[in-house]
């Protein structure tokens, strides 16, 4: 069967015919049949230049042999006991020595369960009931982070999904990102109520956006002054802007941080940490009720720790990928858009000017990209099928790969 015949049998017996909205690409998805380096090997027989990374966790590439070899040996043991194994304190002590603002660690399966558990963990910690986050941030598919952005700062958050009472995202409050002010006059409006800030140190769910020079640093200032924790969500920036993730590289320390998607090392593995004292709150240690049948799992965690032991052999991975897409934005100059890039992140947006928050990333020709992404398919490359999903490069895009996109982002925006 071809990737056609597929989504018309799947759409009969899935809903919209995916397991994940954003890969509902119209009139049908590619069907992938095998990942390996930086391609992809389609159901149609197509090999295509892959700038997704499954939406993030794939820096290594797909495939990766060493990856690879660590998910075959634990698989020889079997995949899931129900019991603490040794390897979740090999994975806990590399988190803890790549972040010195994490303590303790619990491994979750999802960056969902991450941000849920953080911010349940936060109320518990501080008694306060309400959360803070940036409008148009992302944190997972669950109820309290699934507000909508755009209706002001000051606000009461309104449901971005159907199913969700009024009741819970009255505990949300947003504020612009790169809006320190903002921020500070929710804080003061609401002395005693807020619990924590939820944030992407670098916005990766809509671009990239990037922080203003002081603004993280500025966040943390605030927060602390008004007793809110502050939750870095690093689930994409974690050992994705290098190893500390971007609270290293900013140089800003959260009270608490969870992370997923490279961690894993392909396979689903999420984690969330902090300071001692709080993270002690965690059942069973303490009374903040958390649990997982697949925490931790044996393979996720080989993997993670096998593609975490690589990245640490590799001192020189992050400025090579940074140089990697520094060559594209040179392709992207005078091309009437702005390219945003972080490391391995990047984006063209069909927009004057590089986007400092969600509503001016919106302001961007969603109907021009389109029309751009399909001419970059029609190269065999895959871009992720939104204006607002940030593009991964990895270590398995050789010289000429990053050749041949410079040359394609080029033509494809000169038209
Ligand atoms: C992907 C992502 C999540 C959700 O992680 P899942 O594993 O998809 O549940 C949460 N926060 C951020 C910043 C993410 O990029």
């Amino acid at each position: 069967m071809n990737s056609s015949e597929y989504f018309k049998k799947a759409r009969e017996i899935m809903p919209g015919g995916v397991s994940s909205p954003v890969r509902a690409i119209q009139p049908y998805p590619f069907y992938t049949m095998k990942g390996e380096g930086s391609r992809l090997f389609t159901a149609d027989g197509e090999s295509l230049l892959d700038c997704c990374g499954a939406y993030g966790p794939l820096i290594l590439g797909h495939a990766c042999p060493p990856v690879k070899d660590a998910i075959r040996k634990a698989l020889d043991n079997g995949w899931l006991y129900g019991t603490p194994t040794p390897a979740e304190i090999d994975l806990a002590e590399i988190l803890i020595a790549d972040f010195p603002s994490i303590e303790m660690v619990r491994f979750v399966t999802t960056g969902s369960e991450a941000t849920m558990a953080a911010i349940r963990l936060a109320r518990a910690y501080t008694k306060k009931p309400d959360i803070v986050k940036i409008e148009g941030g992302f944190h997972g598919a669950h109820d309290g982070v699934l507000v909508q952005a755009g209706s002001g700062c000051t606000t009461l958050g309104q449901p971005d999904s159907a199913g969700i009472p009024a009741d819970v995202v009255k505990h949300t409050r947003q504020v612009p990102y790169n809006d320190p002010e903002s921020l500070v006059s929710v804080l003061e409006k609401n002395p005693d109520s807020i619990a924590a800030m939820i944030m992407e140190p670098v916005m990766g769910n809509i671009g990239p956006i990037l922080p203003k020079i002081g603004y993280l640093q500025e966040v943390r200032k605030i927060t602390a002054e008004h007793d809110v924790l502050l939750i870095f969500d690093e689930v994409i920036s974690g050992y994705r802007v290098g190893i500390g993730g971007a609270q290293q590289y900013y140089n800003v320390t959260p009270d608490i941080t969870t992370l997923g998607k490279i961690i894993g090392g392909g396979l689903p593995l999420s984690a969330f940490g902090g300071k001692r004292e709080i993270m002690e709150l965690i059942a069973p240690a303490g009374p903040v009720y958390q649990a997982g049948t697949f925490s931790g799992n044996p393979l996720s965690l080989a993997a993670g720790v096998a593609a975490l032991s690589h990245i640490h052999e590799m001192p020189g991975m992050y400025s090579a990928l940074d140089a990697a897409t520094s060559r594209i934005g040179e392709a992207c100059q005078d091309k009437g858009g702005s390219f945003v890039k972080l490391g391995s992140m990047f984006k063209f947006f069909f927009r004057s000017s590089p986007p400092e928050n969600y509503s001016q990333a919106k302001e961007s020709d969603t109907i021009i990209f389109r029309a751009f992404w399909e001419k970059m398919l029609a190269k065999k490359i895959f871009l992720p099928p939104s204006q607002f999903e940030t593009n991964f490069l990895s270590l398995a895009h050789s010289d000429s790969d990053v050749e041949y996109l410079s040359s394609a982002y080029a033509s494809c925006l000169s038209v």
